[in-house]
């Protein structure tokens, strides 16, 4: 079928909506009609070459939609089934999902760099030629053929655009909170980095009832955005990581519980890490340059107990978690809805990657029905 969709040709080169062919889906594989795709750093991270993807790639990887068909042997849905993509299949056989993290599913991260789905190769072609999937789930699409595992079944009644937002930032922040951080009541938490990963951290922090929540940045706008969502007290990015941790512990009444950061910065890292109290944890969830190394004060791991705690995909699995997220979106205690500030039709997802880079977007969602 010929779809529309964004293709980023090259790294480094422009991202331009165009017509591509969509093979059906093969055995063990599943169409989805897309209706909204959020934009996520990430996706600019392999535009610029910061984490390279194989070109000519379709992009996008937080995704929401209806099944429209199913290949050989697929159980798990059926035509017509409301899913949410999740762009990390584990294989369920692997050493990492043996062990119950299959988040870490070592199987579909080597597959995940070759651009095609399970089998290595793609179901993307541009006259003749290949084109890759995007880890996996290509989501700047009008429809996605993905592995089954991608695809996690949710409620008819949930929002199709909030669903899509589950499928990384929202899984990816509040999970940080929930799975990997497991924050109790009262716990003192920070978030450094306000953009969707992190206010979804802050949503997740208030469903828990941590307090107090401090919201950290260099942006006024958005430390504003995230008081509304629910961050109790704001301190503004000070000059250095010393300061800025200073500033935090002073504002916390001796330093934070747990101290999310979201931007994958060396410094906010380090900063994270100094605004943590006696047994408090840096969680780390942005991603940083493949070079990066972070200075820590050595002395005060042992003599405070200091810990630091890596989050990948928030530790979610997408099968139990995706649902439960939307659940509490639908009770009015997860106010996802909130995160989103931009609505861009798919044709102008360069608009909307330019929104995602400038900052000016909280989330920035891509929306594929035809107009009117
Ligand atoms: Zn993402
Ligand atoms: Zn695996």
């Amino acid at each position: 079928m010929r779809i529309r969709a964004a293709v980023l040709a090259s790294t480094g080169g422009p991202v331009e909506v165009g017509d591509v062919e969509l093979a059906p889906p093969g055995p063990g594989e599943v169409l989805v009609r897309l209706a909204a795709s959020g934009v996520c750093h990430s996706d600019l991270n392999a535009v610029d070459g910061t984490a390279e993807t194989r070109c000519p790639a379709v992009l996008g990887h937080e995704g929401a939609g209806i099944v429209e068909a199913v290949g050989e042997g697929v159980g798990r849905v059926a035509a017509g089934d409301h899913v949410a993509l999740s762009w990390m299949p584990s294989c369920g056989r692997c050493e990492e999902c043996v062990r119950d993290l299959p988040h870490l599913c070592t199987v579909a991260w080597e597959a995940m760099d070759h651009g095609g789905l399970m089998d290595g190769t793609p179901r993307l072609s541009q006259g003749g030629a290949p084109v890759y999937h995007y880890v996996f789930v290509s989501t700047f699409a009008e429809a996605t053929v993905v592995p089954e595992r991608c695809v996690i079944p949710i409620p008819k009644d949930a929002p199709l655009e909030i669903a899509a937002l589950v499928g990384c930032a929202v899984s990816t922040g509040v999970g940080a909170v929930w799975r990997t951080a497991q924050v109790r009541p009262g716990d003192r938490v920070a978030v450094f980095g306000c953009g969707g990963v992190g206010l979804s951290a802050v949503l997740g922090a208030r469903a828990v009832g941590a307090e107090p929540i401090v919201a950290v940045d260099v942006s006024q706008a958005k430390l504003d955005a995230a008081r509304e969502l629910g961050a109790t007290l704001a301190v503004p990015w000070a000059a250095s990581p010393e300061e800025t941790g200073e500033a935090v512990r002073a504002a916390t009444g001796g330093g934070l519980d747990f101290a999310f950061e979201a931007t994958g910065r060396e410094q906010a890292m380090l900063a994270a890490f100094l605004s943590t109290r006696r047994r408090g944890a840096a969680v780390l969830i942005g991603i940083p340059r493949s070079d990066a190394i972070i200075p820590l004060p050595a002395r005060t791991v042992a003599r405070m107990e200091r810990r630091i705690l890596g989050s990948f995909y928030g530790s979610i699995r997408p099968g139990r978690d995706f649902a439960q997220i939307l659940s509490l979106h639908a009770s009015g205690r997860l106010p996802l809805e909130r995160l989103i500030s931009h609505r861009v039709p798919l044709e102008r997802a360069p608009d909307a990657l330019e929104l995602v880079r400038t900052g000016a977007a909280l989330r920035a969602v891509l929306t594929m029905e035809a107009p009117g």
